[in-house]
């Protein structure tokens, strides 16, 4: 019996219009046709369901054209093999977004959630070593690995330093020593090391599963290369030595010196992003237990996005303790997560910012 192509087709373009966003084409046009990511594929000129397109060949290249009325239902934008629109592309999969808060008063980016829950984790047994960040006196915010494995260390590890850190080789480390269980903070680049350890069949954490790994990823758009990080705060006469906090709220960059704070916003630094930020399009760390940042919240939260039921049970039980305050997060909250993680992966393809 052959297929019923348009029982399917119809079906097809019902979940569209009720789940798509609601783009023109001329999004489409400009994000990726002009941008010259187009791969030439026609998905858009088959999905509209006006027949508003036409495949045109324009200097013998393939070219999605408008040739009729576009209804601006965003079809042919969720079509695009190099548009991100499903929340499980951009966000990856979770079982639930919180907002937390730690009740401790140690010192903290955010929430200061991920330093609470390593430091719960710790104090109970549930891991040997929790790998942060510290730094060195010569070389101030140049981010070092950091083995914590009491309650009392972790706390002083709290706060984020923007450039990139070599959590994983101190993970290593804990394995060679035999370690059975410990927890590493991350940005997706080193979550993605480590679970290209876990995963690949190479991998030294398949083949030798003995060490569990808990993976904690801060959300990240880019990260710093020091030199240009030490260059430009130079230019704006800051001794980085003085500097207490550094920040990424907002689209604002901002440093805090003698309790005083200015801001920059986050795009007069993208020349100062590691040249390896181009090629990232993970803003939550999808490989990871837990992600956590502060898109989504107010300031002095933590926006915790759950990945696997490990981290729910973790997350409970810190709420339960009264080590942390938290609640989960409505649709708009974490649209917001998704915005950010869309514009990250936009920019990989160099593409516009989505509204
Ligand atoms: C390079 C970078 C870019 C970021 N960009 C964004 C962004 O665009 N949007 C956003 O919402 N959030 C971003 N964050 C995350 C944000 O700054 C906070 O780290 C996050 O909200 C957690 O806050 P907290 O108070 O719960 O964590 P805290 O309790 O303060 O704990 C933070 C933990 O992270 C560790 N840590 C700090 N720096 C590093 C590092 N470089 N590598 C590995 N571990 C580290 C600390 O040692 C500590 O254990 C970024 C973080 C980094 C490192």
């Amino acid at each position: 019996m052959g297929r019923d192509h348009n029982l399917a087709s119809e079906k097809s373009q019902e979940w569209l219009k009720e789940n798509t966003k609601r783009y023109a084409f001329k999004k489409l046009e400009r994000d990726v046709i002009a941008s010259g990511a187009c791969v030439e594929c026609g998905s858009c000129v088959v999905g509209c369901p006006v027949d508003a397109l036409t495949g045109e060949f324009v200097d013998s290249k393939y070219t999605p054209t408008l040739t009729g009325k576009c209804t601006a239902c965003g079809i042919c934008y969720a079509m695009c093999p190099r548009t991100f629109v499903l929340e499980n592309e951009v966000i990856g999969d979770y079982v639930g977004v919180w907002k937390a808060r730690s009740l401790g008063s140690q010192g903290r980016q955010d929430g200061g959630v991920v330093t609470a829950l390593l430091a719960m984790m710790l104090d109970k047994g549930e891991i040997e070593a929790a790998i942060t960040v510290g730094q060195i006196d010569d070389k101030p915010w140049m981010p070092v690995a950091k083995r914590n494995t009491s309650k009392k260390e972790v706390l002083d590890s709290g706060g984020t330093i923007y450039t990139h850190a070599q959590v994983v080789g101190e993970m290593h480390n804990c394995y060679k020593e035999n370690l059975s269980s410990v927890a590493v903070v991350g940005t997706s680049c080193n979550i993605d090391a480590i679970n290209r350890m876990q995963v690949h069949p190479g991998g030294l954490f398949n083949i030798d599963s003995k060490m569990s790994v808990f993976k904690i990823c801060l959300f990240c758009t880019e990260s710093f290369g020091y030199n240009g990080l030490v260059s430009f705060l130079k230019s704006q006469n800051i001794n980085i030595k003085k500097v207490e906090r550094f920040a990424i709220a907002k689209g604002e960059f901002s440093v805090t010196i003698g309790g005083e704070t200015r801001s920059w916003p986050v795009k007069d630094l993208d020349s100062l992003a590691a040249s390896s930020c181009a090629y990232c399009s993970d803003y939550t760390g999808m490989n990871s237990d837990i992600s956590c940042g502060n898109v989504g919240t107010d300031e002095g939260w933590t926006t915790v996005i759950v990945r696997s039921k490990r981290a729910e049970g973790i997350l409970k039980d810190a709420i339960k303790n009264g080590i942390i305050e938290a609640e989960e997060i409505d649709e708009k909250a974490i649209q917001a997560v998704i915005n950010s993680a869309r514009f990250k992966m936009n920019k990989r393809y160099a593409l516009q910012s989505s509204p």
